[in-house]
């Protein structure tokens, strides 16, 4: 066995296989696999293998495509069958909320350039003939499903990679992992020790072992899993004599059951509420190509919906019960990525859907490990996305959570319990006695709207019970003054004699002035937005930098990474050590005097300026700006302040009408601003120039800052997309994301956000269209549950376009 390696793998199941054939087919040589046992001894082995590229993150989708596209590929070049049947399936609908909710995924798969069908019940049955029409109201068709032989797919990546140069060493444990003095890591096997400058999690069901080998507890659970397969049914077997083909696939997502053929008879699997872990804490190291026990009971109620459903099943003879655990991360996605903190770790672990997800993942980290990016837009997928909060308990409820709802609703108003309240502030309860609704924010419980007594929130896809409190919210702040609670937002420090150049390396606009503030994208190497931050100058090399909440471990992965160069500096995350509020509306800065005894006249305090001033008896930091895109201010105190800060601001704001607001009314402002936000306007696949943001960046500074020279590229091609804001002729539901944006008669772009702009009455859709036709006033349509709503290009800001009020 070799010494020294560019990458070790660890794990020869079907993600840690995918991985080496990337990494070689890219070119990386020196690509060691480590496999404790034999390839496929964790989950993949027992796996139903079924694939289908339906997600419902595009972004997911769209890996799960290339995915399945990949398989003809990798079974050429091993020469491995893999059992590969596309037999396109059926997903059907008991309800109309679930009906309308296959028609959003029929929606989005438009512009990923899917080819899915709406059916009616009857039309569904003519496909698939086991099922009973009576009990469902629609389906959708999608061609791009089928399933493999999970041993041979394996193999076939294994395979390939072998002849690209990969090498397997099978039946070699990876012991322990040490940091190596001179970079990379020492893999320590029972009998050898490989220094490998990067090395792979790919340890499935053992993920959280191999982490707890570097320090880290991932947010990984194992959950049992049954499927039962069937004798032959004769309705199989006429089926395949009359069509030459297996019978397709379904999805009954109200009967939580998954159904495929296997050899004459069929297989059925479901997701059951009463859903059970499988070693909590620790997974065994003997445990290998195992079953579980089948436990018949806690699959009961799923299989007697099964048997109405798809009533030749219940006189069908079960021919095997399988019980077999795998892993899940607590929203279900894959956790992938470099590691903050440990230079050279990467995950891929927690591939709940390894045939349908696996080939993506594979590629995605490969591209980022050669790259430095993964290529595509995986944020969704992101082990950053986790922060220490994600402990063993919290993943252990929150995975619980995600499989008893695998195949249930979730409406975009929707907050899902388990694990909360988690982290709350110190005004929490204050808050909640005013009526909020909350949300979770990475762990924080963050305010949503203010509910009136008795009010309580209907989940649905349409305008909910909240419109018209979240009117009311948003004009109490256009008219008179409105406070909401900040303390979601990632604050940073950044400290040094060093700190400005460091800064002005790392993000792409000019570092401001002491005294002042400026909003800064932050690009990575290939010039596309990592972040969008408020960079505050406050004096003496000190700078105070606000940024996306849920982004905070990605972003100090990333300034962690990128300060290496300079000396004498620190970046430091304040958590919620640090709390704000913003106060908002054309009566803020009455209320700001009255609290305050230092300058804050529009002369003395300008917008973009921040200050150290006392709010009462507390210090605090208060920088003139506001999301909302009014007059108003961001008051920063630390926690200890928090309660008392928040009752003179409530007290001394009661002669100016103040009333709290939540995210959902400073979504519905924003959006009469055309602001964009992190994770939805800003992601890593946009460029500056393509998402507007040009006017942030500053090309002609001195510094070579990251991802200059491809915004300088970008800037002279022109960009291929323009982040665009529509009128929306909407009726009774406003988009919420990854809808179709039609131009004229073909799907020319999507939407990244939107929702009903309160004050001005109309609804408001954000999105990319491509650049050539990104200046038409008219031709749009947007797509909402399957009606496309006319939709007007919206170029000046609806609210206060001049930028009087909030500079006034
Ligand atoms: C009953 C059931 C049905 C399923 N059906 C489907 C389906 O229809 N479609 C689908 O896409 N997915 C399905 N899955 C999920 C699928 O099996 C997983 O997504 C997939 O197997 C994950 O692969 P992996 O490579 O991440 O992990 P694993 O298969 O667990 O592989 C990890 C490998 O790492 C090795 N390893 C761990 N630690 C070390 C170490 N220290 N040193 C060396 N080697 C180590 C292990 O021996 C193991 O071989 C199903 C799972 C189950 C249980």
């Amino acid at each position: 066995m070799r010494k020294h390696a560019q990458i070790v793998v660890i794990g020869g199941g079907v993600v840690g296989c995918s991985v080496i054939y990337h990494l070689t087919k890219l070119g990386m040589k020196e690509v060691v696999l480590l496999e404790r046992s034999e390839l496929t001894s964790g989950s993949t082995w027992h796996a139903a293998g079924g694939i289908h590229t339906i997600n419902g993150d595009p972004n997911v989708a769209k890996l799960q495509k290339y995915t399945i596209d990949i398989y003809k590929e990798i079974e050429e070049i091993s020469e491995q069958e893999i059992g590969l049947h596309m037999t396109g399936g059926v997903m059907l609908a008991a309800t109309n909320d679930r009906f309308d909710w296959l028609k959003g995924v029929h929606d989005k798969g438009k512009y990923l350039g899917m080819d899915t069908e709406i059916i009616s019940p009857t039309e569904a049955s003519k496909i698939m003939p086991l099922i009973n029409s009576d009990k469902f109201v629609g389906a959708l068709y999608d061609p791009m499903e089928g399933h493999l032989d999970p041993y041979g797919t394996t193999w076939a990546y294994a395979k390939a990679a072998k002849k690209q140069g990969a090498e397997i060493y099978q039946n070699e444990k990876v012991t322990n992992l040490e940091i190596h003095p001179n970079g990379g890591w020492h893999v320590v096997l029972e009998n050898e020790v490989i220094h490998a400058e990067n090395v792979v999690n790919a340890g499935g069901l053992w993920a959280r072992e191999v982490g707890r080998m570097v320090g880290l507890e991932l947010p990984v659970l194992a959950m049992e899993h049954m499927y039962l397969i069937t004798d032959d049914m004769p309705e199989v077997i006429s089926f395949n004599k009359e069509n030459g083909h297996q019978i397709p696939q379904a999805m009954d997502f109200d009967g939580e059951l998954y159904l495929r053929q296997e050899q004459k008879g069929m297989l059925m699997g479901t997701y059951e509420k009463n859903c059970k872990p499988w070693s909590p804490k620790e997974t065994p190291w003997d445990f290998g190509q195992d079953l579980l026990p089948p436990d018949l009971d806690r699959i009961s109620p799923s299989l007697e919906i099964g048997f109405q459903h798809f009533p030749s099943f219940e006189k069908a003879g079960i021919k095997k019960v399988v019980n077999g655990p795998f892993t899940f991360a607590p929203d279900g996605n894959p956790l992938i990525g470099p590691v903050r903190g440990l230079p050279g770790f990467w995950c891929a672990c927690a591939v709940m859907a390894g045939f349908s997800q696996g080939g993506g993942v594979g590629l995605a980290l490969a591209n980022w490990i050669i790259d430095g990016d993964p290529g595509f837009d995986v944020w969704g997928m992101d082990v950053s996305r986790f922060g220490d909060w994600a402990t063993l308990p919290y993943t252990n409820l929150k995975v619980r959570e995600n499989y008893s709802r695998r195949f249930s609703i979730r409406f975009p108003n929707e907050e899902l319990s388990a694990g909360r309240p988690l982290k709350t502030t110190p005004v929490f309860d204050k808050l909640k006695a005013e009526g909020a609704q909350m949300g979770f924010s990475f762990g924080l419980e963050v305010p949503l709207w203010f509910a009136p007594n008795g009010v309580k929130e209907k989940f649905s896809w349409y305008r909910s019970t909240d419109f018209d409190h979240v009117a009311r919210e948003t004009k109490n702040v256009r008219n008179n003054l409105g406070l909401i609670e900040i303390s979601n937002f990632a604050k940073y420090f950044v400290d040094g004699v060093d700190a400005e150049k460091c800064l002005d390396r790392i993000f792409a606009s000019r570092i401001p002035k002491p005294g002042k503030m400026k909003l800064s994208p932050m690009l990575n190497n290939n010039g596309k937005i990592l972040g969008d931050f408020t960079i505050s100058n406050l004096g003496n090399n000190k700078y105070f930098i606000a940024g996306s909440g849920i982004a905070e471990e990605f972003h100090m992965r990333w300034f962690e990474e990128n300060i290496n160069e300079f000396r004498n500096v620190e970046i430091k995350s304040h958590g919620t050590n640090l709390l704000g509020f913003s106060i908002a509306g054309p009566k803020s800065r009455k209320l700001l005097e009255k609290v305050t005894d230092s300058d804050v006249t529009n002369d003395g305090f300008k917008f973009m300026d921040i200050k150290e001033i006392n709010i009462g008896m507390a210090q605090c930091i208060v920088g003139r700006v506001s999301y909302t895109g009014d007059l108003g201010y961001e008051i920063w105190m630390k926690a200890d302040y928090q309660n008392y800060v928040y009752d003179i601001l409530i007290k001394e704001g009661k002669e100016f009408g103040i009333k709290l607001f939540g995210i959902r009314a400073l979504n519905s402002l924003r959006l009469e601003k055309n602001y964009g936000s992190w994770a939805r306007e800003y992601r890593p696949i946009y460029g500056p120039l393509e998402a507007e943001l040009s006017r942030f960046i500053d090309l002609d500074k001195e510094t070579n800052f990251i991802g200059k020279n491809a915004a300088i590229k970008e800037k002279e091609l022109g960009g291929d997309l323009r982040l665009r804001t529509f009128l929306v002729e909407a009726i009774n539901a406003d988009v919420i994301g990854d809808e179709p944006i039609w131009f004229k008669d073909k799907v020319r772009g999507w939407v990244t956000s939107g929702g009903y702009a309160h004050n001005v009455g109309v609804s408001v859709a954000m999105g990319y269209v491509p650049n050539e036709i990104a200046d038409e006033f008219k031709g749009w349509t947007i797509e909402i549950l399957g009606e496309r709503c006319s939709a007007t290009l919206q170029t000046d800001p609806l609210f206060d376009p001049s930028g009087k009020r909030m500079r006034g």
